[in-house]
């Protein structure tokens, strides 16, 4: 059987993807949440003014090293990122000195309200929908709102193996009664302990192959295009075979080890974690100091010598668990 020896990213080279966890407080309680991922330890930065001057640094220096001019924030959970304090100041000021393009995920529970008052600083949207928790009326409400400001909506369905009906009648009534056609996408939870994406029958990873359950009218696919790629990356087998993946395919089809393949995420796919920490998406290291901190009054002096040192890491995990960083360019050592 052919097997994977190279994965490419489509990403084009000038964007660096940034994941940023502001807090790890949550509204929601699911049973698959990652482990701690909503502990409320840290909860979240006060000194926003530091946050957006740091990272100002941080784009400074990739876009010196490697050229980055536009970055890709994606303000996320665990935690709901929409609970921090100062979302709104930072989502306003971060984008005045540099090309940023911000993006939210986050479990809908805010009221429309908040949504008036913050869909100013958005590019892009991500409804995840969790099923028990869930205010399905508020959440289709919200959606509808987001379409008509004419933003890019996206809502995922995540499909847990134990309450599937329940989640497949929750897309259903997505489409029946939302005002607008915005997309709606069914994934696999995160591989977490007691939720391993093993566990799902045929018949519900036969549902889950086609992930887009809705797509939107033509004129609005037309107007997004640029943010709608069906594909994430292009795998290299070895008899010398392409094939395009889409976002869910590595994890669906378990080929998601990765282990001692050389990475590009220190240079595609960073994460700022609760505490601050700087790591690759996928929180392995990538720079020689491991304290960098990006909620630190310090990070301006120490992140100029560190940038030197960045390069691809060689992966030392067995599973690459997180859909965006399955996509990011990485090979096959050869031995
Ligand atoms: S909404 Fe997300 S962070 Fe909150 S409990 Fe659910 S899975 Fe965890
Ligand atoms: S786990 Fe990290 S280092 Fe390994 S392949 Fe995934 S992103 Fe790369």
């Amino acid at each position: 059987m052919k097997k994977i020896i190279k994965i490419i990213n489509v990403q084009e080279n000038n964007v660096l993807d940034i994941r940023f966890w502001p807090t790890d407080i949550c509204n929601y309680d699911c049973s698959y949440c990652f482990p701690n991922s909503k502990d409320a330890i840290y909860r979240y930065p006060k000194n926003v003014d530091t946050v957006v001057r740091n990272f100002r640094k941080l784009f400074n220096v990739y876009n010196e090293k490697f050229g980055k001019d536009t970055f890709y924030i994606n303000l996320v959970g665990g935690g709901e990122p929409t609970l921090w304090p100062q979302f709104s100041y930072f989502c306003e000021h971060i984008k005045k000195e540099h090309n940023v393009r911000l993006q939210v995920t986050t479990n809908g529970s805010r009221t429309l309200r908040w949504w008036e008052e913050n869909i100013q600083y958005l590019d892009k949207v991500v409804l995840s929908c969790h099923n028990e928790f869930v205010d399905l009326e508020n959440f289709i409400n919200v959606a509808d709102y987001v379409y008509e400001q004419g933003k890019v909506i996206n809502a995922l369905v995540l499909m847990d193996a134990p309450n599937f009906d329940k989640c497949v009648n929750i897309v259903e009534t997505m489409k029946s009664t939302s005002k607008h056609p915005w997309l709606i996408e069914v994934k696999t939870v995160v591989d977490s302990p007691g939720h391993d994406v093993g566990s799902y029958t045929e018949e519900q990873l036969k549902y889950m192959r086609m992930g887009l359950k809705r797509i939107p009218d033509g004129e609005w696919i037309l107007k997004h295009m640029d943010q709608l790629v069906p594909f994430k990356s292009i795998g290299m087998f070895d008899d010398g075979s392409v094939k395009p993946f889409k976002p869910d395919d590595y994890i669906s089809q378990q080929i998601n080890n990765f282990y001692n393949w050389k990475c590009n995420v220190s240079i595609e796919n960073l994460v700022i974690s609760y505490d601050g920490k700087v790591t690759g998406s996928c929180q392995e290291e990538v720079f020689t100091n491991t304290n960098l901190n990006m909620f630190s009054e310090n990070f301006e002096e120490e992140f100029n010598s560190e940038a030197l040192a960045l390069k691809p890491i060689i992966c030392p995990r067995l599973h690459c668990g997180c859909t965006p960083d399955t996509h990011i360019t990485k090979e096959k050592v050869q031995t």
